[in-house]
């Protein structure tokens, strides 16, 4: 019965009530337990998608950093050698 599937039975009762209800109107208890859960899972999947999108910003940058290092080391390296050569030339 497609009515069934909007139903289901209170956690302190067991009188069948509305999937979405949030108290239940047999026992008056409020269901708010699973919609809790279902909110921190749901806050937790935010929290796991900001920390991915850090992580990825981090590692985006990291890389980053290190092209530019390296990039930077060899021009020292190019530019110390310059110097090197320089100097040798002038002592020779
Ligand atoms: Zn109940």
């Amino acid at each position: 019965m497609p009515v069934d599937e909007l139903k289901k039975a209170c956690p302190y009762c067991k009188e069948s009530i509305h999937a979405d209800a949030k108290k239940c109107r047999h026992c008056g208890e409020f269901l708010e337990k699973r919609s809790k859960v279902e909110r921190a899972v749901k806050k937790a999947i935010g929290y796991l998608g900001i920390a991915t999108a850090i992580l990825s910003l981090f590692y985006g940058l990291r890389e980053g950093y290190y092209f530019i290092k390296a990039h930077s080391e060899k021009r020292q390296a190019l530019a110390h050698r310059a110097c090197a050569g320089s100097v040798s030339r002038r002592f020779s």
